[in-house]
């Protein structure tokens, strides 16, 4: 099976599949459903995949609203990595200013150390109520040998608060999820625990794993809180320094984002003992499971179905009438990671059916949990280019195309309804109320008025689609 775009790129086969009959996937050898993932980029390929330091400063170290954001390294790294992610929070430190070593010619000849520790340091004078500066590497410091990790030392003694030097060049993974990895790591080795602070902390938990897109974290945290549980920390949306120091003293992590944060969820479960429960924060049938998962943990069953009853009776009528207008649709889903597979079910309750399902640097778990929800027939690709993206959106011709900013114009163009899933253009689209956000946002998406004017972009019948499941057998 290939794409007509990849004929001179063979190497995408063993990317791409579509789930057969009996669960076993149409692709090559006919084997049960897999597809590779988390390996290089081929050169030639136009992936939309970002940097190892791009994950670990864009998404895991970034939303942290009081520390200092330091790339070290040139000014498009920072700039590029600065407030493309709406992690919002109840301050707007993190998102207002960005610091950056500005590394030019000179310094790359001479080396940066001494403008590394010059930066922290005037950076830390013109904001000292900020509790920690962290200090992203780049490539072109890694590359000329900058001791990074050293320098924070000494501006550690030097400034009295802590220095955290994330090593995560971009050049070190194949995708930004390895800058995930070390983005939890780093933060767990230089703060979890460092404080330990006197009370009662057995109806805690903290929430893993999510980033604050939108203020999700309002649309869910009253639900928790409804139960009688306590929130210390979130892993990292509208989180404090002195949040993630005590993080430890959870009794029960919860973990939303299962690929940039299961990580954290392990190094605590290992090291203090911290038990953890996967969830999906997305969808009623998913939220309403969480509650009940958390509360089973802590004993509080009949508060949580008081609790859930409440919230599907607010939503249900609103649910229901969105059903009705967006029943039938299929839709490609195209997301980092797990999204994905989050919302799978979650526009099964919309009366929708996802007929293309992809990521950008989704790893073998995430593809199975794609692969295990998905109907037959259905596409699965991993870190789709961009010339595939045209040919899905073009040959499959999905009603809906839920993704992010970078393909937001290629959908307009070629009359395809779209959704930004990835930074959400309003939102929150989390629990309960966020649902119906949600659907409010497709349905604005799916019947704008906009599309009765595209005759030209006709669409085939459904059945016609389905046929060759919109794309021609090509030797691969
Ligand atoms: S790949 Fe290297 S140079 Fe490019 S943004 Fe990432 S860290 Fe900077």
């Amino acid at each position: 099976m290939q794409f007509k775009c990849n004929q001179t790129l063979p190497e995408r086969a063993i990317h791409i599949a579509i789930k057969g009959p009996g669960g076993k996937c149409q692709r090559g050898d006919g084997t049960a459903c897999f597809i590779a993932n988390n390996v290089a980029t081929t050169p030639g390929d136009m992936t939309e995949r970002g940097c190892t330091y791009a994950g670990c400063r864009g998404v895991v170290g970034g939303p942290v609203k009081d520390a200092i954001q330091l790339t070290h390294g040139p000014i498009g790294c920072a700039f590029f990595s600065w407030g493309y992610r709406p992690h919002l929070a109840d301050s707007d430190f993190h998102m207002k200013y960005t610091f950056v070593t500005d590394m030019n010619e000179t310094n790359i000849v001479f080396g940066g150390e001494k403008k590394l520790l010059q930066s922290i340091i005037e950076a830390n004078a013109e904001f000292p109520d900020a509790k920690a500066v962290f200090v992203y590497n780049t490539c072109s410091t890694a590359l000329i040998g900058d001791d990074g990790r050293d320098v924070a030392k000494q501006a550690e003694a030097i400034i009295g608060k802590p220095v955290v030097f994330f090593e995560c060049e971009g050049f070190r993974g194949v995708s930004q999820s390895l800058g995930h990895h070390i983005g939890n790591e780093t933060i767990f080795r230089q703060l979890v625990g460092s404080v330990e602070p006197e009370g009662d902390f057995s109806r805690s938990i903290n929430i893993i794993g999510d980033y604050n897109i939108k203020n999700d974290i309002r649309t869910f945290e009253y639900l928790f809180e409804a139960l009688g549980l306590r929130i210390i920390a979130r892993f990292t949306g509208n989180v404090s320094v002195d949040d993630l120091k005590i993080m430890h003293k959870a009794a029960l992590n919860i973990v939303h984002c299962q690929r940039s944060a299961t990580y954290i969820a392990d190094m605590m479960k290992e090291k203090y003992g911290t038990p953890y429960i996967n969830v999906t924060l997305w969808g009623i049938k998913n939220m309403s499971q969480a509650l009940r998962n958390t509360a089973a943990f802590f004993g509080l069953e009949a508060r949580a179905e008081e609790v859930i009853a409440h919230e599907i009776a607010r939503i249900q009528p609103a649910i229901d009438a969105y059903r009705q207008r967006l029943q039938g649709k299929r839709v490609f889903i195209y997301q980092g990671g797990p999204r994905t597979w989050h919302w799978i079910e979650l526009l099964r309750e919309l009366g929708m059916e996802t007929e293309t399902a992809a990521t950008t640097f989704g790893h073998t778990d995430d593809y199975e949990k794609i692969f295990r929800q998905i109907a037959e027939g259905a596409l699965v690709i991993d870190n789709p280019n961009v010339p595939e993206i045209e040919e899905i959106l073009t040959r499959r011709r999905p009603d809906l195309f839920i993704s992010g900013n970078k393909e937001r114009y290629l959908a307009y163009k070629l009359g395809v309804p779209f959704v930004n899933g990835h930074t959400y253009d309003t939102g929150p689209y989390a629990g309960f109320v966020g649902m119906v956000n949600f659907a409010r946002d497709i349905d604005k998406a799916l019947h704008a008025p906009v599309w009765n004017l595209l005759h030209q972009h006709a669409r085939p019948a459904p059945a016609d689609r389905h046929a060759t499941h919109g794309f021609e057998e090509v030797e691969s």
